[in-house]
């Protein structure tokens, strides 16, 4: 075995990376050298209530410690096969967001994005609160037929709340207005009291997919139909998708929620049916969950979609 496998082995020793994959600067890396790049968007500005987002990309760091994954792939014993095995995973490292100077935090984390989609087949973002999903859908503005599959029990379309058009609540309002290849939303969770009507009134008339966490709970294979089918998808996790007794390490959790169980098979079907083009797991507030289990929910979660990729590019399973 070697050195770097055994550094594989222990969920606790360090330098903790994603996956406890090498670091490498963005600015390092060039095209074809990993499949997967993952980079951390450390805002939390724009939350309407309870902060603490800003330190998601270092607790999932920590927890993706237990799902490191090594040249063998995952051994899964269902199928008695090895998964994920030959991907190549780099940690781009966080984006030096500029505080309070919105404009210029969308500006590097939109640059950041780009760059890590130049070099890699998959980048995958870990927030941040969900604001930063339009920058980094902004990198996707060149894709002619954008979909976006949007886990969440919130819709995020708001024009705008309280004079304030750049928060948490509306950054998938933004990136219609911004990319007019994004053609449709798909967002699936979606649940609480104290909606924005306007918002839901906007999204009906764009012809997005609107899906309530009780339609999950009642029917989940007739959700998956639902998805969309052949298109280039950029999927955005919301954590708070998940119950809140299951993940509640979050900013506005919401009770009646989708199970892990759920939200990973929603997660599979939309790898397997679409090309993903980009992934991102937004709003873990790892401080509001002192155990630490939303952290490694989160983690599981990034591992269970990694596999679910290479599976559906190809990359299969060896037994
Ligand atoms: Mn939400
Ligand atoms: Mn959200």
């Amino acid at each position: 075995m070697t050195g770097r496998a055994r550094h594989l082995e222990l969920p606790f020793t360090g330098p903790a990376t994603f996956f406890k994959a090498e670091q490498r600067s963005l600015t390092s890396l060039a095209a074809g050298d990993f499949h997967v790049g993952v980079l951390g968007v450390p805002y939390d500005f724009a939350v309407g209530f309870r902060p603490g987002a800003r330190f998601g990309p270092a607790a999932v760091r920590s927890a993706t410690g237990r799902y490191a994954v090594g040249p063998a792939g995952y051994y899964d014993f269902e199928s008695d096969a090895h998964r994920l095995v030959g991907a190549a995973l780099v940690d781009a490292g966080d984006v030096d967001v500029a505080q309070l100077e919105t404009g210029e935090s969308l500006a590097r984390v939109e640059a950041a994005a780009a760059a890590l989609r130049a070099a890699v087949e998959l980048p995958v973002f870990v927030g941040g609160d969900h604001s930063m999903s339009y920058p980094l859908l902004r990198a996707y503005g060149d894709v002619p037929r954008l979909h976006v599959v949007q886990l969440d029990a919130h819709l995020d379309y708001s024009a705008q709340r309280n004079a304030t058009r750049y928060a948490n609540s509306s950054p998938f309002r933004r990136a219609v207005e911004a990319l007019p290849g994004l053609v449709k939303i798909t967002t699936i969770g979606l649940r609480g009291v104290r909606a924005d009507s306007e918002a839901f009134a906007a999204a009906r008339a764009r012809g997005h997919e609107l899906v309530s966490a009780r339609a999950v709970r009642a029917d989940l294979a007739a959700v998956i139909e639902r998805l969309p089918r052949g298109e280039s998808v950029y999927l955005s996790v919301d954590v708070d998708a998940l119950d809140a007794a299951e993940l509640p390490g979050t900013g506005s959790p919401e009770p009646e929620g989708l199970t892990y169980g759920q939200v990973r098979d929603l997660v599979a079907a939309t790898a397997r049916r679409n090309r993903l083009v980009g992934v991102d797991l937004m709003e873990l507030a790892p401080d509001l969950d002192p155990t630490g289990r939303s952290a490694l929910l989160a983690a599981r979660l990034l591992a269970e979609t990694l596999v679910a990729w290479w599976e559906a590019r190809g990359g299969g399973s060896q037994a």
